[in-house]
């Protein structure tokens, strides 16, 4: 046999590697277990409060994304509960088909009054908002500029579509005007998020809204975190800035003020009733289950008829952001309930972390790459129902785990 033909056959029976190789040599979380610093998955025993119960301890909870404290609230828990007895546990099936319920449509509408838009249209979750309408909204020829900073959710979305994907400098205005000036006989979506998730700054939203008309571009908002925090009434980004009639779409989640699980968008009808009919995480997934969508509405309710719990999350946000700058810390730009602690290597995080766990504090670590290298940041996030007994022993054990591992002096 000719030599050559032995060795083609010979690369054609060569076997590739196993695709599970990576899975097996993948060892940076099992260190950090075997070092008793992995800050994820932990086990939590009872509702999303102030306080919880971990491992059989009450631990102060300043990890949540429950802005409001509505997430164990009577009335909340009582929506839900009737939702159940009435249409049961799940929908089985898409919103497109069999799972669109009145409970559906109703808080179709309650949404988009309390957004002051002209419709909107619930999804499963917030993730799937992003995956479906930046996919169903950027076609092969356009182009969709996002914040570098931007949710992941947000990201993927770009992924799944078929347009062209810029990325501006995080907040930089003039890194987006240089886009917006190269593209501009393309069709152009902007999306950006209200309040950014990692350090709880706020997006320069006029001076977005002012290029994208200079420019024709069109603007989406992520108020995951911005809905029930933002805003005089607690509308989010837009009415922060009094710019509600400029941003042309608003995303919202369930998962943080609104207490449940789900999401939302919301917008002029026409491009909603489009993207009823192009989002494929809508039309290919299950319907949000009527708990949830009762919560939300519940939740809505609250937020409309109590005013007071803003204020009080404003209040612990101020003490809290007061109470880590006076003793030291390095807080990065947040404008929000989110504060996050600068500490550095990740490793520091991940032992901040677990010591602050020891002092009965939980609190979240976001490490490289989701953040800058070197730039490691204890996560912390304020409830409306905080005490400022339990935010004071948060300060102490903040001020304890600092000055042991040299953040403050
Ligand atoms: N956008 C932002 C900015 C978020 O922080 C999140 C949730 N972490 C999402 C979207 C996704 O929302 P959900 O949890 O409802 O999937």
């Amino acid at each position: 046999m000719d030599s050559r033909l032995v060795q083609n056959s010979q690369m054609a029976v060569k076997r590739s590697a196993d695709i599970f190789d990576k899975c097996f040599r993948f060892d940076k979380a099992k260190a950090l277990m075997s070092q008793g610093l992995y800050p994820y998955f932990r086990v939590i025993e009872s509702a999303q409060e102030p306080e919880i119960i971990m491992n059989g301890r009450r631990m102060i909870m300043i990890g949540s994304n429950n802005y409001l404290g509505l997430t164990n609230h009577p009335k909340v828990k009582k929506a839900a509960i009737e939702a159940i007895k009435k249409y049961g546990a799940g929908c089985a099936g898409s919103r497109f088909l069999n799972g669109t319920l009145d409970i559906h449509v109703e808080l179709e509408e309650k949404l988009a009054r309390f957004i002051r838009k002209e419709a909107a249209l619930i999804f499963s979750t917030g993730f799937q908002v992003n995956l479906g309408v930046i996919s169903a909204l950027v076609g092969k020829d356009d182009v969709v500029i996002i914040d570098k900073m931007d949710h992941a959710s947000i990201i993927d979305g770009c992924r799944l579509s078929f347009g062209e994907i810029k990325k501006f400098r995080h907040n930089d205005m003039a890194d987006l005007e240089r886009i917006l000036k190269e593209y501009e006989s393309k069709d152009k979506l902007i999306v950006i998020d209200g309040v950014f998730s990692m350090e709880g700054d706020i997006a320069k939203l006029p001076e977005i809204v002012s290029l994208a008309k200079k420019y024709g571009a069109r603007v989406m908002v992520d108020d995951a975190h911005s809905i029930g925090v933002l805003g005089k009434t607690g509308r989010g980004t837009a009415e922060h800035f009094g710019l509600e009639d400029e941003v042309d779409l608003i995303m919202g989640t369930y998962s943080k003020s609104l207490a449940s699980i789900g999401g939302f968008i919301a917008g002029s009808a026409d491009v909603i009733h489009y993207i009823k009919h192009f989002a494929r995480s809508l039309i290919f997934s299950a319907s949000p289950p009527p708990a949830s969508v009762a919560s939300v509405s519940a939740a809505l309710d609250i937020i409309e008829e109590e005013p007071e719990r803003r204020e009080l999350l404003w209040k612990n946000t101020r003490k809290m952001f007061d109470g880590f700058k006076g003793l030291g810390f390095e807080v990065g730009p947040t404008q929000t309930p989110i504060i996050s602690i600068v500490v550095g290597e990740n490793q520091n995080a991940f032992t901040t972390a677990m010591m602050l766990q020891e002092e009965g504090v939980f609190a979240n670590v976001a490490v490289s790459p989701a953040v800058p290298n070197g730039r490691a940041l204890i996560r912390t996030s304020y409830m409306a129902t905080h005490t400022d007994e339990q935010l004071d022993r948060v300060l102490r054990a903040f001020e304890k785990v600092g000055k042991t591992m040299g953040l403050i002096k």
